[in-house]
């Protein structure tokens, strides 16, 4: 059943509509539109229509029950994670880009806290920007959940009507925002690189790299609210912190998914096989299809072990087995800011770059002089990566006395 209705009393089979649809969904039969189903409901052939011939009748019907439409809904929403009782610095850059997007918007910003004995996160969230925390507290939100997480941001954003709701992209918030956004029939856009404000329109700019990382698209959600998007680790500052803000932590007091509602348990929590961290890193090594094999990885673990920095990879070296995809940098895997980036037989692949790009100093070590790696790098060396970092890692270890 296609969404579009056609009142084919009005329709005066102008082609308006046909011009205006970007999937093919309309065509003229006897010079009348007709709509077939691969028509998305994204009201584009809408505002053409000369006639008022057409309509999304169970759009309308669906937001009015889900979502608020674009005029009602006011207010910037970032959902904070906390694991363990303790934010994830991911909230706090959310916080930053939620803080600039509010004052755009000339609206207040509202953190949702969910947890147990959290009450020190919801003031945190105030020093990182927050005008108002909507503070749940409870033994069956200790522990993140799909069930009853969902449950609360979709009956908080049901009541309140943010315009904006913006969650990091983590395992846990990618979860969250997929849920969230399923049930308030809303769009949502993730991994985004850059979010902006179209000062007449009240959008939420969403900006995300498509079709492989070749092009940057920028997306808009028109008709439904909240726009909701997810941003990953490390594309966004974390503020400083002010202690000395103000803000409202209201309780929430609506109903909670019972204990024996949920269908999840969790049971225990076991560290990851392997420890990277390559988000929290402040110096990575990374290695390429150039290091020739997993042992090759060894030059670039001695140099990592020396600066105390995390090993990262490309995919290439990842897909060839050589190391695990833990280590990945790159669009599908890791986006990663730290302070000093050592590429070491890498292309520089604009995949990669995805991941790296924003490093703040990058050192390049390529043996070919025109890798595009040396494009972005702050520092290139052209050379063999087997002479170059064993002399490097001698060299830094002699001068912070390793
Ligand atoms: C949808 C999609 C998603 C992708 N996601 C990612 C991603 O997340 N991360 C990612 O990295 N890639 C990703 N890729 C793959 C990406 O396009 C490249 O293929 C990949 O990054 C290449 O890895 P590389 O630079 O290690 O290998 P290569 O491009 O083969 O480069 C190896 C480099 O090593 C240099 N070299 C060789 N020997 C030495 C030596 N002894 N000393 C010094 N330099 C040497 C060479 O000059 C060369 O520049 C993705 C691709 C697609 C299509």
């Amino acid at each position: 059943m296609a969404w579009l209705t056609i009142d084919t009393e009005r329709c005066i089979g102008c082609e308006a509509c046909l011009e205006a649809c970007l999937y093919g969904a309309l065509a003229l039969e006897g010079g009348i539109a007709v709509v077939n189903e691969r028509c998305t409901a994204c009201g584009a052939c809408l505002p053409v229509c000369p006639v008022e011939a057409l309509s999304l009748p169970r759009q309308a019907a669906l937001r009015a029950e889900d979502a608020a439409s674009p005029e009602e809904a006011r207010g910037v929403w970032v959902w904070v994670e906390q694991f363990q009782g303790r934010a994830v610095s991911l909230s706090w850059e959310m916080m930053g880009v939620g803080r600039r997007l509010a004052d755009a918007l000339q609206v207040p910003l509202t953190a949702c806290v969910f947890g147990h004995n959290v009450r020190d996160v919801a003031r945190e969230a105030i020093a990182y920007g927050a005008d108002r925390v909507f503070w749940a507290d409870d033994a069956t939100l200790a522990a993140y959940r799909t069930a009853p997480y969902a449950h609360l941001l979709v009956a908080l954003a049901r009541e309140h009507r943010p315009e904006i709701l913006l969650l990091g992209a983590s395992a846990r918030g990618r979860d969250l925002a997929g849920a969230v956004a399923t049930q308030l029939h809303t769009g949502l856009t993730a991994d985004c690189t850059a979010l902006d404000i179209e000062a007449q329109t009240r959008r939420l700019i969403q900006t995300r790299p498509a079709y492989g990382g070749n092009i940057m698209a920028t997306i808009v959600t028109p008709n439904h609210r909240p726009q909701m998007a997810t941003v990953r680790h490390r594309v966004f500052e974390v503020p400083t912190p002010n202690g000395e803000r103000t803000g409202e932590i209201i309780p929430v007091t609506m109903r909670l998914l019972a204990e024996e509602e949920i269908a999840t348990k969790v049971l225990d929590f076991l560290p990851a096989s392997e420890e990277v961290n390559l988000a929290e890193a402040r110096i990575i090594v990374s290695g390429g299809a150039g290091v020739g094999g997993p042992e090759g990885f060894a030059v670039l673990r001695e140099l990592a072990n020396v600066l105390g920095a995390a090993l990262g990879a490309s995919r290439a070296a990842v897909d060839a087995g050589w190391i695990p995809y833990a280590h990945q940098v790159g669009q599908t895997g890791r986006t990663v800011r730290p302070d000093l980036y050592i590429a070491c037989g890498i292309s520089g692949a604009v995949q990669h770059r995805a991941g790296m790009g924003t490093s703040k100093v990058i050192v390049a070590i390529n043996k070919d002089p025109e890798a595009p790696i040396f494009d972005i790098a702050t520092y290139g060396i052209v050379g063999d990566l087997f002479e170059i970092v064993p002399a490097l890692t001698a060299h830094l270890r002699r001068r912070l006395g390793h």
